[in-house]
This record gives C-alpha cells, sequence and structure tokens, in this order.
C-alpha cells in the first residue's frame, strides 16, 4: 500500500492551505457574525481552479483527482466551513453530475462555465415533506411537448440567492413514484422563480440557504439530464460522490480544532504550568488527534476507490458518518480545553462546533449514512 501523497497533490493541498490561513482567516468572524456571503473568496477560489476541481480540461476543469479535493476541502474547512459548503456543492452536486450524465451540448452551456467559476451551481432536492425519504418529491414537471412546466417548493437551498444554475430534482410521473423522478437544469433567473427569506442559522451563516418556489416555471426538454425517469437515480449518485466532500469539510472542522486546541494548551497556564502538561488535557488531545487521522484514513479511502473507479458507495457513508460524528466531539473538547475563552466567537472554537453540527444533518443525516451502511452490510 502507498499512503503517500503525489506532488501534484501536496502542491494543491499546500495552494488551499496558503488561502485559507492567510485571507479566508481574515473576514471569517464578521462574515459570520453578520451572515456575508464570501464573494470575493468565491472568485479568488475560481481562479485557483478550485470550483470545478474534478473538471476534465476539455470543459474547462483543472482535471484533478478526488484526492485532491479532499486535501483542498480539509484546509479550507478548517478556517471557514460556510465557504467550502459552497464549493463542495459546487463541486460534486452540480458539476460531478453533469460531468458524468450530461449531454455534450448541456456540458458546452453549463459546465464549462461552472468549471471555471463564471457561474454557481445549487442543488434543489430538499423538499418541506422529503428530506431524508427524498422519494416523496411534490414538485412536478409536467411534460409539455418541447418544455416541462414546474411547479412547487424546494428548501434549505445552499447558495440559492447566488447561483446562476440549478439542478432540480422533480416528479414528472407520480404513478411511477421514484422512477418517475427528473433532474432538470434550470436557469435560476427564469420567470416564475421566488424565493423565500434567508434561514438565520445557527452555523455555517455565510453560506446563503433560502427555499425556493417554482410556478409555472418552463424549461426547456433539452435541459433534462439522461433519460425520462433517471433523475432519482442521478440524484442519489450525486449525493454519494457529495458525501466525501461533506465528510472532508467535517474532517477539516475537526482539525482546525485540534490546532486550535493544542495551540492553547501549551500557551494557557493553570496550577502553575501549560494545561497540556495536565494529564487529563494531553490525554484528550491524543484522543482528538486519534479521531481526525481515522477520519482522515476514511476520508481519503473513500476517494481513492472513486478515484480507481471501484464501488465507494459503503466508504463514503462510512466517511460522513464518521468525520461528522467525531467532528462534533472534537469541536465540543476542543471548546472544553479552551474553557471560558472557548465559549466566546475570538478564539473560533465555537464557530467550529457549531459547523460542525451540520455535517450531521444535510447531504444526508447520520441516521440515514447507517441505513446505507446496514444496507449493504446485509445485502453483501
Ligand atoms: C443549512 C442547510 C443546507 C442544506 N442545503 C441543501 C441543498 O443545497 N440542497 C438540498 O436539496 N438540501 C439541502 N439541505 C437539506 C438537508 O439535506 C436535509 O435537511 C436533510 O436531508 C434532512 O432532512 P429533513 O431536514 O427533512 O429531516 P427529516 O428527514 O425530517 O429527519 C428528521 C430526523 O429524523 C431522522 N430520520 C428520518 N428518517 C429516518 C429513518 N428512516 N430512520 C431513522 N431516522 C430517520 C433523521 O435522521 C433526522 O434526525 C440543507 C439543509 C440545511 C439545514
Amino acid at each position: 500500500m502507498n499512503f503517500e501523497l503525489t506532488e501534484e497533490q501536496i502542491m494543491i493541498r499546500q495552494a488551499a492551505r496558503d488561502y485559507a490561513q492567510r485571507e479566508l482567516i481574515q473576514d471569517v468572524l464578521e462574515r459570520d457574525n453578520k451572515a456575508i456571503f464570501p464573494e470575493k473568496h468565491i472568485k479568488n477560489l475560481a481562479e485557483l481552479g478550485f470550483m470545478g476541481m474534478m473538471v476534465e480540461p476539455e470543459y474547462d476543469g483543472p482535471g484533478m483527482d478526488t484526492v485532491s479535493y479532499v486535501l483542498a476541502m480539509e484546509e479550507l474547512s478548517k478556517v471557514d466551513a460556510s465557504t467550502s459548503v459552497i464549493l463542495s456543492v459546487n463541486n460534486s452536486l452540480v458539476c460531478y453530475g453533469l460531468q458524468k450524465y450530461g449531454s455534450e451540448e448541456q456540458k458546452e452551456k453549463y459546465l464549462k462555465p461552472l468549471a471555471r467559476g463564471d457561474y454557481l451551481g445549487a442543488f434543489l432536492l430538499s423538499e418541506p415533506e422529503a428530506g431524508s425519504d427524498a422519494t416523496s418529491q411534490r414538485t412536478t414537471a409536467i411534460d409539455m411537448g418541447d418544455h416541462y412546466l414546474v411547479n412547487g417548493t424546494k428548501n434549505w437551498i445552499t447558495s440559492a440567492s447566488h447561483a446562476d444554475v440549478y439542478i432540480l430534482i422533480a416528479q414528472t410521473h407520480p404513478e411511477k413514484e421514484h422512477y418517475g423522478i427528473n433532474a432538470l437544469i434550470v436557469d435560476s433567473k427564469s420567470a416564475g422563480i421566488s424565493l423565500g427569506p434567508h434561514e438565520d442559522k445557527m452555523g455555517m451563516r455565510s453560506s446563503d440557504t433560502h427555499s425556493v418556489m417554482f410556478t409555472d416555471v418552463k424549461v426547456p426538454m433539452e435541459n433534462r439530464i439522461g433519460e425520462d425517469g433517471f433523475g432519482f437515480i442521478f440524484a442519489m449518485q450525486a449525493l454519494e460522490a457529495g458525501r466525501i466532500g461533506i465528510a472532508a469539510q467535517a474532517l477539516g472542522i475537526a482539525a482546525g480544532a485540534l490546532e486550535r486546541a493544542v495551540a492553547y494548551a501549551k500557551e494557557r497556564k493553570a496550577f502553575g504550568t501549560q494545561i497540556a502538561n495536565h494529564q487529563a488535557i494531553a490525554f484528550k488531545l491524543a484522543e482528538m488527534d486519534l479521531k481526525v487521522e481515522n477520519a482522515r484514513n476514511l476520508c481519503l479511502k473513500a476517494a481513492w476507490l472513486k478515484d480507481n473507479k471501484m464501488d465507494f458507495r459503503k466508504a463514503s457513508a462510512f466517511a460522513k458518518l464518521y468525520c461528522a460524528d467525531i467532528a462534533m466531539e472534537v469541536t465540543t473538547d476542543a471548546v472544553q480545553i479552551h474553557g471560558g475563552y472557548g465559549y466566546v466567537k475570538e478564539y473560533h472554537v465555537e464557530r467550529l462546533m457549531r459547523e460542525a453540527k451540520l455535517t450531521q444533518i444535510y447531504e444526508g443525516t447520520s441516521e440515514i449514512q447507517k441505513i446505507v451502511i446496514s444496507r449493504k452490510l446485509l445485502q453483501d
């Protein structure tokens, strides 16, 4: 087995680390406080090739591998998971599926500008009554011959008010249940689309989240991805790949909290010595370090399987479940190690703890990951 990264992967990780530690860090507290969208950073990250990392050069992407994506997500998420989720949605939920299943015309018109960062993408699956149970889609896309007529409401949509392109999942043939669902590419400025209010969230406050309402929205027939009825499989495949990105995000949040806890434990004194010299703190740090290392290994294994065209579905569920759960544990411990200072915003760890919570919820809750894993285990 070879655990070594390639020179290119090391360079990509360094570029992400430099950007996060020099640029993202500067305004992260203000953006979190005031829920300001990181417009400037998304532009800069696009210039670094991070908005469509795995898109092939023929579609204007840098053609990086999934391992590099994990490395970049970890570094950015150590500092600011609000920015990394915008990047993750664009990379995994939007570009991945378009590259794999889009027609040449769709790739030319949408994938290329998405990969360059000229467009931003959003993924519209969840509804008020369809979260974990994504099969119960109520948004309808009625076949009108040359276009679909879309009506319904999508909930919790990341980047909804900044995205140019929506990948919309909607029901065309209710009698066929989830085999009647389609995935459509929708111009976010289309007539009949309106947004609900900005969600005032616990964490990841500078990524914007809205519900999106569709009233008689016309979507050209050529904007359907794949065959009629392929939409549910398309969405599940996008989520299976997307889980690797969110797992890496959770890993980064945990790793960022660990770095801060180590630095603080070496600096803060109590009872005449650095708190790191108290075994209770040193052992806590050792356990946090072990969890972060296990999380990193699970993420990299899932990414490696995907890069080598092997079945990564169980591995990505393992990574998402474990990384999200340990992110919650490690960030909570980091707050504890900071004592009272951990409870105020200036020290960042309370923000990392708020960010960690979301990784247990979106792109499949921790309970849903256990369903995926146990089904696979019992089938094999
Ligand atoms: C900030 C944010 C951003 C998001 N971004 C997007 C986005 O860009 N696009 C998008 O489509 N969606 C997005 N989501 C939606 C997210 O994916 C859903 O919130 C998530 O899938 C859970 O669905 P739900 O909220 O309806 O919870 P529910 O499905 O109602 O679940 C409630 C609880 O019940 C549990 N549960 C449900 N079913 C089972 C079961 N069978 N067995 C055991 N436990 C179960 C769940 O695990 C959870 O604990 C986002 C959500 C948030 C909060």
